[in-house]
């Protein structure tokens, strides 16, 4: 299905941007699944507004009114997934660890980028939630971010530091 929806648009791309754009289940390209930079290379409307001159206004990224772009939702998310985890109990209920699980089965499953969220389904999949405490659960979530960051080919970061970098900042 991923195969299926994910076609070039007809506009040609600039080489930079040559991937094609990920489809919606409208068929139109998908505002959540790719970046803003990608998006307006190939907006036709763009690009006759502004000429061919579409590079600056893309590399500015999304303007903070516009609807969020695969990067400003996944910041704005993965901010939200590890701060819940910041403030989860050290020693938390069978009611509160079964919250969380639940809660992470649903985001996966509601997640606006569909190519994403099947990913992170099926890595749920692979290594379901641990949540027996505050540090299993940061811990659990830091690697599933570096599933994704090793995807994308970003930087892993050193789960030994996710307390620091999300609850207590980084001692001096
Ligand atoms: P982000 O990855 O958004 O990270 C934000 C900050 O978190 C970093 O600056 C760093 O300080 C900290 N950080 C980084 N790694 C970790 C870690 N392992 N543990 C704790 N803190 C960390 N984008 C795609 O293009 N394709 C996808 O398939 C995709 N899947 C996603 C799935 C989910 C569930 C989420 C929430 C996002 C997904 N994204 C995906 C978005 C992607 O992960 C990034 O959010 C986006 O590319 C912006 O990256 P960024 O470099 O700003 O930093």
């Amino acid at each position: 299905a991923a195969a299926a929806a994910t076609k070039a648009a007809a506009a040609p791309a600039p080489k930079q941007h040559a991937r094609p754009l990920i489809l919606g289940p409208d068929g139109k390209p998908c505002r959540s699944c790719n970046s803003f930079a990608a998006f307006t290379s190939q907006s036709k409307a763009l690009q006759a507004k502004t000429g061919t001159a579409t590079e600056p206004v893309a590399a500015r990224g999304p303007p903070a009114d516009c609807p969020a772009d695969v990067e400003t939702l996944g910041r704005s998310s993965w901010t939200l997934l590890h701060t819940i985890a910041a403030q989860y109990p050290e020693t938390p209920s069978a009611g509160q660890q079964s919250d969380i699980k639940q809660f992470m089965g649903l985001f996966s499953r509601l997640y606006p980028c569909w190519v994403c969220a099947e990913d992170f389904q099926a890595y749920l999949r692979r290594d379901p939630v641990r949540a027996g405490s505050r540090g299993e659960f940061g811990k659990w979530l830091c690697d599933a971010h570096n599933d994704v960051n090793k995807k994308l080919g970003k930087p892993i970061f050193d789960c030994g530091l996710w307390e620091q970098r999300w609850r207590t900042g980084w001692k001096d």
